[in-house]
């Protein structure tokens, strides 16, 4: 079998995410290839992709990365039918640096000089302020912590976090009319869409939201 020593453009990387920008890559945000609303935020704390271990953890840092087609993973930007890039001349520094064959030298670059939203928000626009209340109202790394504990108390708080996360993005869509994807730039991922797979379900209920614990099925965990 011969061994890969240049990009075949099979795609394969692209299909598994859009990568997080770095400083390198404000140039392609201010020039326009790229748009705000084109980004998701992966809040200071929040579980995302770990490249270098494999498994979702906590992010360290607050990242901002080119969304998903759809709710699937490959990059807005990739072109199923010919393996393409739509952006390739103007592609983040994360996909020029990328060697699937050699992937030590992206490894050595993760949470290193990452974009922030308020690298690509004007200092003197209201939004800041409410980006600020909503990370006072329901903090990455606080949320994450509750979702593995199982304490009473963690689920009430819970559902004050996912309740606030809610009606602050109303507020604001209602204020500046915002798009859904601009949503995401803003505020990251809402957060009842974060409880998948941790065992707690957003019910709706009399215009509103409750949470509760799923019971484990009683057939779980004996291998049935
Ligand atoms: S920006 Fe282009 S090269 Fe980078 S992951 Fe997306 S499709 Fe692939």
């Amino acid at each position: 079998m011969t061994e890969t020593t240049t990009c075949r453009q099979c795609g394969t990387c692209c299909r598994k995410g859009g990568p997080s920008l770095n400083r390198e890559d404000l140039a392609l945000v201010r020039q326009g290839h790229i748009h705000h609303d084109q980004l998701i935020t992966i809040r200071q704390g929040e579980m995302g992709y770990n490249p270098a271990t494999g498994r979702l953890e906590p992010v360290p840092v607050e990242l901002l990365k080119i969304r998903g087609q759809g709710s699937g993973w490959a990059c807005l930007f990739f072109a199923e039918a010919n393996n393409g890039c739509t952006i390739y001349a103007h592609r983040p520094a994360t996909c020029r640096i990328l060697k699937c064959w050699q992937p030590e030298s992206l490894l050595a670059t993760i949470y290193q000089n990452t974009l922030r939203r308020a690298d690509l928000i004007n200092p003197n626009d209201p939004i800041l302020a409410e980006i600020a209340r909503h990370e006072q109202a329901c903090p990455g790394k606080e949320f994450t912590g509750l979702l593995a504990d199982t304490d009473r108390d963690s689920l009430a708080r819970l559902t004050e976090m996912v309740r606030a996360d809610l009606a602050i993005r109303g507020e604001v869509a209602q204020k500046v009319g915002i798009s859904l994807e601009m949503e995401f730039f803003l505020f990251g991922r809402p957060l009842f869409k974060q409880l998948t797979g941790s065992g707690i379900e957003c019910v709706a209920e009399n215009g509103g939201i409750r949470l509760e614990r799923k019971l484990p099925s009683p057939t779980s965990g004996r291998g049935e």
